[in-house]
Order: C-alpha cells, then structure tokens, then sequence
C-alpha cells in the first residue's frame, strides 16, 4: 500500500493552540438562525409557521425531494418567521428565527432505537440517517442518507472513514477522536452493517498520536482498521485519501464510488450512532475558534443556528480587529463578512486573523519556477491554466482538466510570484463551455 499520493504541501499547521483542549460546550443564545440550506441538494421548507411552539429535536424544515435532508430545532421555543440573513457562503438567504425559551424542552416523539442493532437492515439505517439530518460534516455537507443509498446500490467494495483533518489550525475531529471514539466506532459499524461490509478503514494524520491512541482502542474489537497516515495536505481529500488508502486512482471526471470507495467523516458516523443508540438529531457539532486574532481560542460544542458572534465572545473576544474571518480551513474555507452568520450542519472552524497574513500581490508574475506543478496533488499544470483563464480560453482549461482541480490551494501556497491561482481555477472551472 503507498500511504501517500503525489504532491501536496507541509504548511504550517498552527493546531497547538487548541490541540489539547477539551471540547467545550457554549450555550445557546436567545435567537437562533437556522439557514434553510444547509447540504448540497434542495433548500428545505418550513413545516412550521410563525407564532409555533418548538421544541428541542424537533423536525423544523424539510423537504420531500430525494437529495434534502431536515432541520431540527436546536432549542425549545417560538418560530418567529423566516427572514434574509448572513449565510456562510457569504450570502444572505432564507433563515429560520427560533426565539429561545431556555428551557430546552426535548420533542418527546424522539426516542432511541429500542432493537437489536443486528436485526437493523441497510433500509433502516438509511432511513435513520435521513431521519438524523446528518450531513457529510468535513466540510462537503452531503446528506449522508443519499450517499450510503448510493454506494449500497453499487456495492461499494471500501469503507473510509475520514480522520485526516489535514487543514491547518482545525482540531475538531482530533477532539471528537479523542473524547468519544466509541461513538465513532459504534457508528462506522453501522455504516458497515448498512454497506453489507465486513471492514474498514479509519485514515488519521501521524500527527495525532492520541487519536490514534483512543480510536484504535475503541476498534480493538472489531475488523475495523485504525489507518495511520503521513502528515501532508491536502491527505483528507477524497480523492487523496483513495490512492494512500487503496492504491487506486479515480480517472479524471469520476468519483470515489465509481472505483468501489465510499468516504465518510468521523463525526458524520457519531451523527449517526447518536441518534440510533440515544434519539438524537443531529444539532450540535464541535467546531474549533482560533486564529491570531482570537485571544482563547477554543474547541467548542455548538448548537448549530448560534451567530458567530457569540463564539469569538466565549473565546474572550479579539486580539485586535481581526483582517479576516473564515469558515473552515484556511486552505479550502471560506472568508466571512459578518458576525451574525450562524454556525450550520458543516462548520467545522472560525478562524479570525490579525493583518494580511496571505501577503496580497497587486501586479503577480509567474517566473515559471515550476513549483505549482510539482505540488498539485491532482496532477494538474496551473501556470498553464491560470494563463488561458486569464485570456478567457476556457475550452483550453477544459483540456487541462481544469474540473479535476479540488481547490486545495496549494499552488498558491507555493508560488513565489503570488499568482492568484486557486481564483483563476474557480473562475475557469465556472466558465466551463458545455459540449
Ligand atoms: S490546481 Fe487545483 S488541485 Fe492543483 S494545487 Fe491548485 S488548487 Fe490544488
Ligand atoms: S509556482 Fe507560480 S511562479 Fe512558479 S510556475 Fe507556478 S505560477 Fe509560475
């Protein structure tokens, strides 16, 4: 097995400030903003109407169409209406209002699994994690309910479960690893038992010794395999992962199941087991604060729907006016405008950062080092497509493969002449002529 894929990048990974520090739980605020797209498919629509009674767990939106998934209600209260609001994707959008009661009063129909797990089959698990409003939770956000529908049509051949968390400053998973692994295991055993497998495969960093420490434990039982991985990002991308997993490559165009894999989150299979095993639906999720902005940064227990703001001030607020925000990672995340926006289902950091720490270049020159190439872990040749993007000769970015790109950022990591390669990648890959 290679344990690795060509090219990528060892930034630096700055996870020491939250590293070690248990999750935390923040509470919930007296309103909460609750997105009417949180997943990659249908928004959802409201099943309830203003003036409404919630309670905590309760199914507040949906939408019937296959790829959608509910929202629950992260506290009991009032639905107050659906108003424009600040969306992570730097949007505003359709948002839910629940006035808090602070009483966290819990929808009584929700109730555990009170079976055998055996005696579950694959419909029933789907069900379940349709039911659980569980998303992929690294980042992608996909409903979980579609993806195991698919990979159990196509008889996967290969479960992998996703611990890499190879972003910079993110220490959500590592926590998660290392706080309830059982949770972890329990649910990767019913995401097998769904898949009709008899094994998989749990893929963490060498850089977190502790995680491989606890979930390996919490395997020991069972033909679940703890994977240890060489530190080097992007190594959680899918596609990444695959060839250090497996050997095998996903041909240009294609995906994970179309070569027998199917790759899950850690946190996407806790989800999971959570609301079998306790009547859980997925609205909470751990979400890392840091960032030389941030004077405590923080790995916090979240529900989700809770602004920003309220985040940072649990964290004792900023060094200084913060540059930048970003969701996520600062490789791949996404840069924020306002502070109201809520944390959703796929949050997984807030990083807040003093000064332009990217060191922005107004006039950017390729000196043709050739160090994007080396690095792209997709095989692609950037320099090349970042000169027809600019030249708007997309049909020639296409022949590059342009759609290959998964964004990862690392040629403009790399690149000396600070091009502003991963936006000419985006732009090209929207531009795209149909054919
Ligand atoms: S071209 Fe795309 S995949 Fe390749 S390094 Fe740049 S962002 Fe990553
Ligand atoms: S890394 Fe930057 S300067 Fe070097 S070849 Fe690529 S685009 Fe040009």
């Amino acid at each position: 097995m290679a344990f690795s894929f060509k090219g990528g990048i060892h930034p630096d990974y700055n996870k020491e400030r939250t590293y070690a520090s248990p999750i935390e739980v923040l509470p919930p605020t007296e309103e909460m903003y609750l997105p009417l797209s949180q997943h990659i498919g249908a928004p959802c629509i409201p099943t309830v109407k203003p003036g409404d009674k919630v309670k905590m767990g309760q199914i507040i939106a949906d939408n019937p169409v296959a790829m959608a998934c509910p929202i629950h209600s992260p506290v009991s209260g009032t639905f107050k209406g659906v108003i424009q609001h600040w969306h992570p994707s730097g949007t505003r959008q359709p948002t839910m209002v629940i006035e808090n009661d602070g009483l966290d009063t819990v929808d009584e129909t929700l109730h555990p699994y009170e079976g055998d797990l055996d005696d579950l089959t694959p419909a029933d698990i789907i069900q379940f994690a349709r039911e659980s409003g569980t998303v992929g939770m690294g980042g992608a956000a996909f409903p979980l309910h579609v993806k195991l529908k698919t990979a159990f049509d196509k008889k996967i051949e290969t479960i992998i479960i996703n611990g890499s968390e190879c972003e910079p400053f993110i220490t959500a998973d590592h926590r998660a690893m290392v706080e309830y692994p059982s949770t972890i295991i329990n649910g990767v055993k019913l995401i097998m038992k769904c898949l009709n497998k008899d094994t998989a495969v749990v893929a963490i960093e060498s850089n977190k010794p502790d995680a491989i420490a606890a979930m390996s434990k919490a395997a020991e039982d069972s033909d679940i395999r703890i994977c240890e991985l060489p530190t080097k990002y992007p190594q959680g991308g899918e596609k990444q992962l695959i060839k250090a997993i497996t050997g095998r490559e996903i041909p240009p165009g294609k995906l994970p199941m179309d070569i027998g894999c199917a790759v899950f989150n850690v946190d996407t299979c806790a989800s999971l087991f959570r609301y079998v095993s306790k009547g859980r639906p997925l609205t909470k999720r751990v979400c890392t604060v840091s960032g030389s902005a941030v004077n405590s940064p923080a790995n916090l227990l979240v529900r989700i729907g809770t602004p920003y703001y309220a985040l940072f001030d649990y964290c004792n607020g900023f060094i200084e006016d913060p540059y930048k925000i970003i969701s996520g990672g600062p490789m791949m995340g996404t840069a924020q405008h306002a502070l109201e926006t809520p944390v959703v289902k796929n949050t997984s950091a807030l990083l807040a950062f003093c000064g332009d720490e990217e060191g922005f270049e107004e006039n950017p020159t390729c000196i043709r080092c050739g160090k994007c190439i080396e690095v792209c872990p997709m095989r692609l040749l950037p320099t090349y497509i970042y000169q027809y993007a600019l030249a708007e000769e997309f049909a020639e970015c296409k022949k590059l493969n342009v759609t290959d790109c998964i964004e990862c950022g690392c040629c403009s990591y790399v690149c000396p002449g600070k091009l502003h390669l991963v936006q000419a990648m985006r732009m090209a890959k929207g531009n795209i002529p149909k054919s």
